[in-house]
């Protein structure tokens, strides 16, 4: 090597010292002949080991339990030359206690033979990426969790259980992604983390899970009362309004609180007892704040088979449509039918849409049902048509729909193809719609109902007279029908207060051009007081029942759609 070579090799050997210096990355060579390790300064710092040369072994003895069996499996396979380079992320305890993520990387060099000699590589500090939400700055799961556990061990090392952990989640998060962006979602979120923050008492955190979840390890909590307090004044704190780019909405928060015992073995059940709490907490609790009692974790079990089942059922076709008729009450006849879904299920049976609607609501698992259901309604309709029951000719079709198919921006497109499909597009199709529908985004509703109406799609206004029943709504929304609620029709009889709802609903319905349909006649004298108020359609058990299409033909075919088909007294 000449002279010049070598003051350039030097030069570069003094650039790759300097840049190992400036390099915030540590650096390690593992050499196989000696089992000695060497560290850099930096691969010291981040290890918390304080040699330069030491043995694998003193890094393998820091790392945690847990990621060992897979570092070693690695090491193995990159010593034997199996594979010639290494990647692992672990878990590593820092002299100071702290358990650090890091991310090694390694090569394998080989002597003339084949056979691996050393290994050498780099390991970085992954702490703070792995432990930080990049969005809101606040600490995620991962750090939350070794928090907790550390907590943990002092509750049990002192005996101080005097804290609780909240799962926190804003509502419908996922509705606000829609109607402000991604962009303005994510702003939300990051105002939440700060009100959130604001709130929180000394030596307590906040973390953010994923999507709209967070954490809450909340300290000096002497019982359920104090944590229910906090839990209340932070949702009130988060719910004031936010306004982004123009759009005005009051976030709500639902809470879920398990408070510590001894008896919690395991962060993960803490957390998991929590959630739980907040899975009811999400079911309606009207405070929105529910705190976690025995039995919770079973339920959430057995919800989540549930999940599972249905999810299933939709895809292979367990769930069925049961039809009831609706009547005209001035002449028998048969106007039409409302389609209500049935899940056969293979060990419980036949089970009603209160057992499972209100869980594919908060699954999501709505929209395909919602999209099979109403393409099922239809077809049946156009199939009991063509299958010679002429008298059907003129009958409606009505399908409920949630709120959250209602909201959905594709709705019209979807009915739009439903109707293509099937063929039924002479204004036979009906959508049941409840309040809860208008509520969210009434400018986006009316939108929606307009372009269904253009498309010949009747609009039943379900369940009328409980909630709000705003008068505004009825202007505001072009309803065809009004569906009376059962509860009133039950006590339309013997119930003063009823009766006067009834006829003020008629009353309203005539004022507005509307039609309405009172729903769960059940006997002779309901039908008779009904039709001496001059309501003109209804449907209920007294009629029939909801069937399934064999038994509807049947009852068509036996006895056609006139006046007998009904026992309707005079
Ligand atoms: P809804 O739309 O108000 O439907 C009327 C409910 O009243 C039906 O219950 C029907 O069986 C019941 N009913 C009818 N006549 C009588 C009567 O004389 N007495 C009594 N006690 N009840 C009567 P069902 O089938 O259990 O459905 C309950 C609710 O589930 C429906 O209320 C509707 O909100 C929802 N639902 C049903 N099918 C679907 C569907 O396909 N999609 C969606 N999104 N919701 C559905
Ligand atoms: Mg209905
Ligand atoms: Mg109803």
């Amino acid at each position: 090597m000449s002279r010049e070579q070598r003051r350039e090799s030097g030069e570069e050997w003094y650039r790759y010292a300097l840049t190992l210096e400036a390099s915030q990355e540590g650096f390690w060579d593992w050499d196989l002949a000696t089992g000695r390790l060497w560290g850099s300064n930096r691969w010291q710092s981040i290890t918390g080991v304080d040699e330069p040369c030491t043995r694998l072994e003193t890094w393998m003895e820091r790392v945690h339990p847990f990621d060992k069996p897979r570092l070693e499996a690695d090491l193995r396979a990159i010593r034997a030359g199996k594979c010639s380079k290494l990647r692992n992320e672990h878990r590593i305890r820092h002299r100071n206690g702290q358990w650090r993520w890091v991310l090694a990387h390694g090569v394998a060099a080989q002597d003339g033979g084949g056979r691996v000699t050393r290994v050498a590589g780099s390991l970085t500090d992954m702490t703070e990426c792995r432990t930080a939400d990049a969005l809101t700055g606040l600490p995620n799961r991962i750090f939350f969790l070794d928090y907790l556990e550390h907590r943990m061990d002092r509750g049990r090392q002192r005996g101080d259980w005097d804290f609780a952990v909240l799962a926190v989640a804003l509502d419908r998060f996922d509705r606000v992604n829609e109607v402000l962006g991604a962009s303005g979602g994510d702003r939300l979120l990051m105002e939440t983390a700060m009100r959130m923050q604001a709130m929180l008492p000394e030596g307590s955190i906040a973390a953010r899970l994923n999507g709209a979840e967070f954490l809450v390890c909340l300290e000096s909590v002497q019982n359920d009362a104090e944590a229910v307090e906090f839990a209340a004044q932070t949702a009130g704190a988060v719910g004031e309004p936010f306004v982004w780019r123009g759009h005005r909405m009051t976030p709500q928060l639902a809470i879920g609180i398990a408070r510590a015992e001894a008896t919690y073995a395991h962060p993960e059940d803490l957390m998991s007892d929590a959630e739980s709490a907040l899975a009811h907490a999400r079911r309606g609790e009207p405070s929105g704040v529910v705190c976690y009692s025995r039995g919770m974790r079973e339920q959430a079990l057995e919800r989540l088979e549930l999940e599972a089942d249905l999810e299933r059922a939709i895809r292979q076709g367990e769930l069925t449509m049961f039809y009831q008729p609706e009547v005209d009450l001035r002449t028998g006849r048969i106007i039409g039918f409302e389609a209500l879904v049935r899940w056969k299920h293979a060990r419980r049976g036949l089970l009603p849409p209160a057992e499972f609607i209100p869980l594919a609501e908060e699954t999501g698992l709505i929209l395909p049902l919602g999209d099979w259901g109403m393409a099922e309604a239809c077809r049946q309709l156009v199939e009991w048509r063509t299958r010679g029951h002429a008298e059907l000719k003129s009958a409606r079709m009505s399908v409920n729909l949630s709120a959250r198919q209602f909201e959905r921006p594709d709705l019209v497109e979807r009915v739009r193809q439903v109707l293509d499909q099937t063929g039924l597009n002479d204004g036979a199709l009906r959508l049941e719609v409840t309040e809860s529908s208008l509520i969210a985004d009434a400018a986006a509703a009316a939108k929606t109902m307009r372009e269904l109406g253009a498309l010949g799609v009747g609009l039943h206004m379900d369940d009328f007279g409980v909630g709000y029943s705003s008068l505004h709504y009825l202007q505001r929304f072009p309803f065809d029908t009004l569906k009376i609620d059962r509860s009133f029709v039950r006590g339309v009889v013997h119930d003063r207060e009823s009766r006067q709802i009834v006829r003020s609903i008629l009353d309203l319905a005539k004022s507005f051009g509307m039609d309405v349909v009172a729903e769960g006649i059940e006997d002779a004298e309901q039908l008779r007081e009904l039709q001496s108020m001059g309501c003109p359609c209804g449907q209920g058990y007294y009629f029939a029942r909801p069937m399934d299409p064999g038994a509807i033909s049947e009852l068509v075919a036996a006895r056609g759609f006139t006046h007998e088909a009904i026992p309707l007294p005079v």
